[in-house]
């Protein structure tokens, strides 16, 4: 019956007041809630998906007309009025919600498994590589530097592009909470099972207290509400990497710096 039923080909053959036939009824019952079950989630999982894809469809056009009357309204402004900085500051608040549903339905995609991560072995250096390589130009601004420290053999099992963006985050974040002038180190890690990839900095760092709630949605510090963010880089990040088999760690002292640990199993 049990085969049967894994194979999806059971079917009842008792029909009396037997013990066997009371089992066979239960067991048809079983196989039918659990079907139900799969099926309700399918259905909740197509709607979710159609859900985010009207979000994020609707808005593109109310975001791109705030954006262009804005653009025309400066255009018609004197420069360093007072309207001119409360346009500038309403330009800034519709960019940030532009990135808010950005970030929002890629988390979505990634959470309901839209977007795929599809870990492959390959080599680190080429993801290392391009991460900094991206954040370059922001760290110039700050005048920050970025060290590679690896070992140039080191291969992981990863998603190119989704590890890319986890990378990018938390490079980001370093360049983004350390003081201008400072020093951001990128190095890799072999053990046994995990290639370890740490992103190090000497910025603000992150109390005791603090940590268990940076990977949380929608968290931000205090005293960091004035850099640019919405709070969703970290939790991206984890994210990412749980789908991947590995995990993130983080050491930090406040005033001191931060190195972020991302475990991507070998
Ligand atoms: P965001 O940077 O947009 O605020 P994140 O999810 O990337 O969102 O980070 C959450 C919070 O964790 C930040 O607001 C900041 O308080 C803290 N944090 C993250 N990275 C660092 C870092 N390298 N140094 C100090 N604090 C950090």
């Amino acid at each position: 019956m049990l085969d049967e039923g894994i194979r999806g080909e059971f079917e009842e053959s008792k029909y009396d007041e037997s013990e066997l036939s009371k089992v066979e009824s239960k067991w048809k019952r079983f196989l039918q809630d659990s079907a139900m079950a799969k099926q309700n989630l399918e259905t909740e999982k197509a709607n979710i998906k159609g859900l985010i894809s009207d979000i994020s469809h609707q808005t593109k056009t109310p975001m791109a007309n705030i954006k262009l009357y804005s653009e025309l309204l400066s255009e018609q402004l004197e420069e360093d009025g007072m309207e001119a900085e409360l346009l500038g500051q309403i330009q800034a608040q519709a960019q940030k919600l532009e990135f808010l549903i950005q970030a929002l339905t890629k988390l979505s995609r990634l959470e309901t498994n839209i977007l795929e991560v599809v870990p492959v072995k390959s080599q680190v250096k080429p993801l290392l590589e391009s991460a900094v390589e991206e954040i370059r130009k922001k760290a110039e601004k700050k005048e920050i530097q970025i060290k590679i420290e690896m070992d140039f053999e080191a291969e992981a099992v990863f998603d190119r592009k989704w590890t890319e963006e986890a990378l990018y985050n938390l490079l980001d974040n370093a360049v983004k909470y350390s003081p201008t002038g400072s020093e951001v180190l990128i190095s890799t890690k072999l053990y046994e099972m995990w290639c370890v990839i740490a992103v190090s900095d000497r910025g603000r760092g992150i109390s005791e207290e603090e940590i268990p709630k940076i990977f949380g949605r929608f968290y931000r510090a205090k005293e960091v509400q004035q850099e640019e963010g919405v709070g969703i880089g970290l939790y991206l990040v984890r994210e990412i990497l749980q789908k991947e088999g590995g995990f993130i760690k983080v050491n930090s002292e406040v005033g001191k710096g931060s190195t972020f640990l991302c475990y991507l199993p070998r």
